[in-house]
């Protein structure tokens, strides 16, 4: 018997056929659709840095999507795999996300290639603030047109570094610390924007399990506790999704995949132990309290309610998706799912949860760092107090009609909320109000049978409202 021969496409193909498909549920112009599908504008730079005394030289790119929203948004991603065409498709997505979520962006995306592993950390200052210089100069950041943020293989510390070759390039920018999010704290950063991928995840998971018209489809029921759950990549988002999984939610994290195997324990792994593992030892080998799998990526295909692919795109292709036996796939990376793979899993009944409603938590919450910075004042700070007096006036109230409130529930009246609080809250708001649409699109509509075509479907819908109404045909 022949080998079957498996006709993947590449990234970008795979989300421009998305894009037909949404499109098509659409009245929109083909020129229109078109311009939607592409990369707007991209710029490639080469440029040499000195290491350890000699020349090295790096490429690199910062793709704009579209620009129906200024700035444009998106990571800058460090991979020795980057390439101009996942650049744009990436570019692409961050369009479609920014506007499904209701977040008034434009799309961007930025990549290096590099293997950060190589480089020590005086090297990796050097190339970054080359690099962020390389992209100042041509406007590719700045507060007002183009913002970067975090991605793979980068972190507040890589964008620490561009606010500050940007700041020292433009000292007279007021905005300068909006040039990019995702920095740390003390710089302009906002509390929970590191958590805010991984967290904005739990929080989409959770709304689809508050509806059990939804879950019934996945064949699930109840709540998230004690639900098995394996995810792939231990990464910013990986970790953080896990994490709050197991101590917020109670699922039972029974399988982590990492670029050197995988740990698998049916009473659930601890996910904080097997991250300091991973971290100290560089991978999950010679973890003891678990199974381990040299092929890691064989524990995609075990028996689990949920699995989290949180690291790159296209783990689950089509010579994998029929053997896959999770019951829901929630998607933290960007583009894990194939199109090819997306239409064997829909057939076996497997429900999927978008990459660009789930992991959209990273620039819903970049947004809210990016007001922040532009209004130059920490959220609450004018109103917190006030709002305990509120809080302490209305207690007053209700016990002098001799309601006795217990002590617990008082002290937590009366409590302002901090930025951490206002910043969760507002992510959660935006991931449930955003699901709500997605599934009423779902469920309205007889051409869409996915929820990544009705996700894509309205970002492309909010996007091309917003050029019909500016009047982009002359
Ligand atoms: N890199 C993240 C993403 O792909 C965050 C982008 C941002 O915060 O601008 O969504």
């Amino acid at each position: 018997m022949k080998p079957t021969v498996y006709q993947e496409k590449s990234f970008r193909e795979n989300v421009n056929l998305v894009f037909d498909i949404a499109a098509a549920t659409l009245e929109i112009e083909d020129g229109l659709a078109y311009v939607l599908k592409g990369a707007y504008n991209v710029y490639q730079v080469r440029f040499p840095v000195k290491i350890d005394g000699k020349v090295e030289s790096f490429i690199g790119w910062r793709a704009d999507h579209s620009e129906h929203k200024l700035p444009t948004k998106g990571g800058i991603r460090y991979s020795p795999q980057v390439t101009q065409d996942e650049v744009e498709a990436l570019a692409a997505l961050m369009s479609y996300k920014c506007a499904l979520v209701n977040v008034p962006f434009g799309g961007g995306k930025g990549g290096l290639v590099i293997d950060p592993k190589k480089y020590n950390d005086d090297d990796m200052e050097r190339i970054t603030r080359r690099f962020a210089f390389e992209l100042i100069k041509k406007d590719y950041i700045n507060p007002a047109t183009s913002v970067p943020a975090p991605d793979m293989g980068t972190g507040p510390r890589e964008m620490a570094w561009i606010a500050d070759t940007y700041m020292q390039h433009r000292s007279e920018d007021i905005n300068g610390l909006g040039c990019v999010t995702g920095k740390p704290v003390s710089l302009g950063g906002i509390p929970g924007r590191t958590e805010a991928t991984g967290r904005g995840v739990v929080y989409g998971i959770r709304e689809f399990f508050r509806h059990a018209e939804d879950k019934k489809e996945a064949c699930l029921e109840g709540t998230l506790e004690g639900k098995t759950v394996i995810i792939q990549g231990l990464g910013n988002v990986g970790y953080h999704t896990a994490k709050i999984l197991e101590a917020e939610d109670g699922a039972k994290i029974i399988g982590v995949i990492e670029h050197d195997g995988a740990l698998m324990d049916h009473n659930g792994l601890s996910v904080e132990a097997v991250n300091t593992y991973n971290k100290e030892h560089g991978g999950l080998k010679g973890y003891p309290d678990a199974q381990y799998f040299e092929n890691g990526n064989s524990v995609l295909e075990e028996e689990c309610d949920l699995l989290i692919p949180a690291a790159m795109e296209g783990v689950i292709h089509m010579e994998n998706a029929s053997r896959i036996k999770a019951k829901l796939i929630a998607e933290a990376a960007n583009g894990p799912v194939t199109f090819g793979a997306d239409a064997i899993l829909r057939q076996k009944g497997v429900v999927m949860i978008p990459d660009i409603y789930l992991n959209a938590g990273g620039v819903i919450v970049s947004y809210f760092e990016w007001i922040k910075n532009l209004s130059h004042i920490r959220f609450g700070r004018l109103t917190r107090r006030h709002q305990v007096n509120q809080n302490d006036l209305l207690l007053q109230a209700i016990e002098s009609g001799g309601h006795k409130i217990p002590t617990e529930l008082a002290k937590k009246i009366c409590l302002g909320p901090n930025e951490l609080d206002l910043v969760r809250s507002a992510l959660d708001d935006t991931m449930r109000e955003a699901f709500q649409q997605i599934r009423e699109r779902y469920w309205s509509h007889d051409k869409i049978d996915s929820y990544r075509i009705a996700s894509m479907a309205i970002g492309i819908e909010k996007i091309a409202l917003s050029y019909q109404d500016r009047g982009v045909y002359p």
